[in-house]
C-alpha cells in the first residue's frame, strides 16, 4: 500500500530531530516527517533545561550514556561552532564540600580517565583561582564541560530538516501507533499517516506512546521536577562558571549546581521533586488521572521506600528558599536568600523499574518497524546528534 512517509518521528524535541536528521544523512531522500502535539519547538525537556554540554566524567564507562556522550559532544560543538549558535567551552568544577566526599571525588577521577575526559583533581587554592566564591576540600576540574542553548539548537536541526524537504508538523498530538502488515499507521486527531517505519521519541509520553503501540515496557516514565533560581544580576561576581557538589551515587540527578547560562545568567538548581502531572512545570499544576496512576503504582511506592530521606529533602528546598539557599551555601557560604530569585523549572522523563529503581542509562529499543526511546534523561541533550545516528542504525529501512 502507497505510504504517507517513509519514517514518521514522534516528538519534535531534541531527541526526535536528531533522528530525522541523522536518517536523513543516513538515507538520502528519506521522507521524514516529525511530528510535535505542541505549537513550538523544544516545549518541554529541550527548552527547559541547565543547557551544559556534559563531558562525561560521571558515567559507567561501556555504558550506552558514556559511548553515546564521547561522541555526541564532540558533534554538537562542531555543529553549533559552524552554525554560530550560541556556545561557551567554559570548563566545570566538581567540589568535594565535605572531607567524607573525597573518596567519591577520587572515584570520579578515575571514571572520567577510564572515559578519556579530561579531568585534574585541584587543591583548594586552585579551585579558589577559578572560583573565588566556592569553598570546599578539593574539585575535579574538567575543562571541557560547555555551555549551549539546546532550544536553539533544535530549532537549528527542525529549520536543516525543512530545508532538506522533510516535515516539522506542530500542533500534531499523535494518539497512537498502530501496525498493519509490514506497514505502521500514526494516528491522532490530524487524521493518519501510514510510513514503513516509526520512532517514538515522545518525552514525558513515550511510555504511553509504546502501549499504544502494543509494546508493553516493564519500565514507566515518572516525571521529576527541577526547580531553578536565578542569581540576581548583582550577585552574579559570586559564580564565574559551573559548579557541581559530588553527587549521591544512589541517585541519578546531579544535585543543585550552580549554571552559567548562554545569555549570561546564572541559574542555581534544579532539585528533584515528583510531579504531580506529567508536564507538572509547578506544584498547582495536577492531573487526577495520572496520580491515580502512580497510587497504583508498585514503580512509586518501591521509589517511596528506596528514597523517601533523598525525596523529602528535595520538597523542603522546593517549598522554602531557605532551604535551599542552606544546601547550595555549602558551595557558596557567602550565598544569601537575598542573592537568589526564582526563576522557573524543567520537567524531566525518568524511566523507573518496578522495583523503585531510576534507569541510569539510555533505553532504545526496537519492536519490529517501531523504535522507542524509552528513557532518555540527562545527558540526553549532550548525546542527542550520536543517540539520533543509533536510532538511525536501528530503524529497519532497506538501503537504496
Ligand atoms: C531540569 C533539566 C535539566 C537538564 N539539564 C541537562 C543538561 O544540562 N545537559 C543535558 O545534556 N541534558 C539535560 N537535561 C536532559 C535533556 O533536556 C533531555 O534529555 C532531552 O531534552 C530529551 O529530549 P527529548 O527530545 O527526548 O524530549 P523532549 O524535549 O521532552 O521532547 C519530546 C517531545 O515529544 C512531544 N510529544 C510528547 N507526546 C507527544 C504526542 N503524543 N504526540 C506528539 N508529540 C508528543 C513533546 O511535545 C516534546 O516536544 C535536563 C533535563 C531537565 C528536565
Amino acid at each position: 500500500m502507497r505510504t504517507d512517509a517513509d519514517v514518521v518521528v514522534v516528538g519534535a524535541g531534541i531527541i526526535g530531530l536528531a533522528a530525522a536528521r541523522a536518517l536523513r544523512l543516513r538515507h538520502p531522500g528519506v521522507r521524514v516527517v516529525n511530528l510535535d502535539k505542541e505549537d513550538s519547538i523544544g516545549s518541554h525537556q529541550t527548552g527547559h533545561n541547565s543547557g551544559v554540554i556534559h563531558s562525561g566524567v560521571y558515567y559507567r564507562p561501556g555504558s550506552l550514556k558514556a559511548t553515546l556522550v564521547a561522541s555526541g559532544r564532540s558533534e554538537l560543538i562542531r555543529l553549533c561552532q559552524e552554525h554560530g549558535l550560541p556556545l561557551d567551552r567554559c570548563g566545570k568544577i566538581i567540589v568535594a564540600t565535605r572531607e567524607s566526599e573525597l573518596p567519591r571525588l577520587h572515584d570520579l577521577s578515575r571514571r572520567a580517565e577510564a572515559n578519556g575526559v579530561r579531568a585534574e583533581l585541584i587543591d583548594r587554592e586552585a579551585m579558589r583561582r577559578i572560583e573565588p566564591h566556592v569553598e570546599g576540600h578539593r574539585a575535579l576540574h574538567v575543562p571541557d564541560a560547555a555551555i549551549v542553548d539546546f532550544g536553539e539548537v533544535a530549532r537549528h536541526l527542525a529549520a536543516e530538516l525543512v530545508a532538506a524537504d522533510c516535515e516539522v508538523r506542530l500542533g500534531s498530538p499523535v494518539r497512537a501507533i498502530e501496525r498493519d502488515g509490514d506497514q505502521v499507521v500514526v494516528s491522532g486527531e490530524f487524521g493518519e499517516l501510514r510510513a514503513q517505519a516509526a520512532v517514538n521519541c515522545a518525552g514525558l509520553h513515550s511510555d504511553v506512546i509504546a502501549r499504544s503501540s502494543g509494546l508493553s515496557p516493564s519500565t514507566r516514565i515518572i516525571a521529576f521536577r527541577g526547580e531553578y533560581h536565578e542569581l540576581r544580576p548583582a550577585s552574579r561576581h559570586l559564580v564565574n562558571h559551573l559548579v557541581y557538589p559530588v553527587p549521591d551515587p544512589q541517585f541519578p540527578f546531579l544535585g543543585v549546581h550552580f549554571t552559567r547560562m548562554t545569555d549570561g545568567a546564572i541559574h542555581a538548581g534544579p532539585n528533584a521533586v515528583l510531579a504531580l502531572a506529567r508536564e507538572g512545570y509547578r506544584w498547582r499544576a495536577i492531573d487526577p488521572a495520572e496520580l491515580a496512576g502512580l497510587a497504583r503504582s508498585p514503580a512509586l511506592r518501591a521509589l517511596a521506600r528506596r528514597h523517601w530521606r533523598t525525596g523529602s529533602g528535595e520538597v523542603v528546598r522546593s517549598l522554602s528558599k531557605a532551604a535551599m539557599v542552606r544546601a547550595l551555601r555549602r558551595l557558596v557560604p557567602e550565598l544569601t536568600t537575598r542573592d537568589l530569585i526564582r526563576c522557573g523549572s524543567g520537567v524531566r522523563a525518568q524511566a523507573v523499574a518496578p522495583d523503585g529503581t531510576l534507569l541510569d542509562d539510555f533505553v532504545i529499543e526496537r519492536d519490529g518497524p517501531v523504535v522507542h526511546v524509552l528513557n532518555a534523561p540527562s545527558p540526553a541533550a549532550t548525546a542527542s546528534l550520536a543517540i539520533g545516528r543509533h536510532i538511525a542504525d536501528l530503524v529497519p529501512l532497506p538501503a537504496r
